[in-house]
């Protein structure tokens, strides 16, 4: 089928929260070269928490907004507000259905990303989680202009956010804890960016 579900969505945030466990480690590694060593255990909690509230919601604006708020109430770091912006006003925006085409979601998602930004006061390029999101985004658009459906839209969304998280490594980083490094932020992968190409393999895993 070319709609996600309702159930195929809290799915999403339930592998998104499984995948972000696996590599806690990880994530804090990254954020301990450029920050202070808490975007795994950050992540963790949040997402963790997101999936005990996933069978309160029955549309798909509630089951989005009911995630952000939880990560926002929940996460503590800067990433908390930034990741909840992105899940709420996706949500504001696929209004009171159960079900989302790729267009559908590729327009909503487009929406939370805009409201991330305004949060964030960022831009592409300032090495933040951002600069895998956008990409990742932009693809799921060409795939959609191209009439393509969801299991080769997700692909093509993973791989460009995985390009977008590995282009962050070479970068000043412009905004959050890393921006107090300056220059000794170059040669460090941005773990926002890491953690938010999980958004997209765990869409793959859905549609898989
Ligand atoms: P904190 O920095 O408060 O400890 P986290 O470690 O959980 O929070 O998250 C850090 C991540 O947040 C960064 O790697 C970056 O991707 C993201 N980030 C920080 N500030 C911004 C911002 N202004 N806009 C977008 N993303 C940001
Ligand atoms: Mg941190
Ligand atoms: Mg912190």
């Amino acid at each position: 089928s070319t709609d996600l579900t309702i159930d195929q969505l809290a799915d999403w945030l339930r592998r998104f929260a499984g995948i972000v466990e696996q590599n806690k480690s990880y994530l804090t590694d990254l954020d301990s070269a450029i920050g202070d060593a808490d975007h795994g255990a950050n992540m963790a909690r949040g997402t963790a928490a997101v999936v005990s509230h996933l069978d309160e919601a029955n549309t798909v604006d509630a089951l989005l907004k009911k995630a952000g708020m939880t990560l926002v109430s929940t996460v503590g770091g800067t990433s908390g507000p930034l990741y909840g912006t992105l899940l709420m006003k996706m949500g504001m925006a696929t209004g009171n259905v159960t079900q989302l085409s790729t267009a559908e979601f590729a327009r909503a998602f487009r929406a939370g990303l805009d409201g991330l930004i305004a949060r964030g006061k960022t831009e592409l390029g300032d090495k933040t989680m951002v600069d895998a999101l956008a990409p990742a985004l932009d693809a799921l658009d060409a795939s959609v202009a191209d009439g393509a459906q969801w299991p080769d839209a997700a692909a093509a969304a993973a791989a460009a956010a995985a390009a977008g998280r590995d282009a962050t490594t070479p970068l000043i980083a412009r905004k959050g804890r890393a921006s107090y490094l300056g220059e000794r932020s170059i040669g460090h992968m941005d773990p926002g960016a890491a953690s938010s190409t999980y958004l997209f393999d765990a869409l793959v895993e859905v549609l898989g």
